[in-house]
């Protein structure tokens, strides 16, 4: 399996993002809603500790919205305790609702500091997740047109600045990138199916096959729409299925041009939505 980051990196990364945590008051836990566990780095719990923290399941436009549905119950159960919620990182209507939970989750801590006359004062703020799950673009959803003067408070890293959005809040201007880490190839083709990680690291057929597999299974019908493609040729062979599909597309032999196409369609959301990690069957014993 190929390591796509160095320990020394990682170190670091994890540092840093745990002098971070300090600062702020609540960590902001970004995941691609299609693969919410396996966007998740496993130290993510270390470095949150026990910080209060949002899981924003993030491109739940992209999503299978009642897995994703069946997410929030699971990371929201009283069991895991986890408050979650999911958005479209471009809807503003999702933005402003994040912020009204970032602020119920911070009432009585704000209502207790008030209480020991201690001035009030904003939210400060960080985002965390693995590449790719939209933090950057959530960080600029979040301070869209309110944008004031950064407040001039040191951050950690030289250039790293808190942007104040509107009173409420203040938030750490560079996210936490936490690496992916997987040992477990499923999790490695997900991860390459969604984007997350350089298609280079897998064959581009293994993740094309992957994929006809799982939307021969889990999305009938999709494939035979969108390429015309016998679906029941999955059943004798998926390599067949392939040739099938590379052929429909008029691509020769090209196979490699077929599974490409098929894994852009895909994250395009031309071949629906659709949500990868599957939740635990049995909630109550996780
Ligand atoms: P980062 O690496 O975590 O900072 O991720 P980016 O903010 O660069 O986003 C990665 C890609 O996902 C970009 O192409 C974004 O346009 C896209 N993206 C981010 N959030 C969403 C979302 O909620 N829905 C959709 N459909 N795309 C999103």
């Amino acid at each position: 399996m190929v390591i796509q980051w160095f320990p020394g990196h990682m170190a670091k990364a994890k540092r840093q993002a745990i002098e971070n945590r300090n600062m702020v008051d609540i960590v902001l836990e970004l995941v691609d809603a299609r693969i919410p566990i396996s966007s998740r780095n496993p130290l993510m719990d270390e470095i949150v500790g026990g910080k209060p923290r949002l899981i924003i399941l993030n491109k739940a436009d992209l999503a299978d919205s009642n897995m994703t549905n069946d997410w929030l119950e699971y990371f929201n159960h009283p069991e895991h305790n986890q408050k979650a919620i999911a958005v479209n990182a471009f809807n503003q209507s999702d933005i402003k609702r994040t912020k009204n939970i970032i602020k119920e989750m911070m009432i009585e801590k704000m209502a207790a500091r008030e209480a020991r006359g201690i001035k009030p004062r904003a939210i400060r703020l960080m985002v965390l997740g693995i590449p790719n799950v939209g933090k950057s673009t959530f960080i600029n959803q979040i301070i869209k047109r309110n944008r004031a003067k950064t407040a001039n408070k040191p951050g950690v890293t030289q250039h790293q600045q808190w942007l104040k959005i509107e009173n409420d809040f203040e938030l750490l201007d560079t996210p936490g990138i936490l690496w992916h880490k997987f040992e477990d190839q499923a999790i490695g083709m997900k991860l390459a199916l969604t984007g997350a990680i350089k298609d280079t690291l897998f064959h581009k057929d293994d993740i094309a096959l992957y994929a006809l597999e799982l939307w021969t299974n889990r999305y009938p019908g999709r494939l035979k729409q969108v390429y015309r493609l016998d679906e029941s040729l999955g059943k004798e062979s998926y390599p067949d299925m392939l040739m099938a599909l590379t052929e429909q597309l008029n691509f020769g032999d090209e196979y490699d041009r077929a599974s490409e196409k098929l894994i852009f369609d895909i994250r395009d959301g031309k071949l629906g939505t659709f949500t990868l990690d599957e939740v635990p069957e049995n909630t109550n014993s996780q």
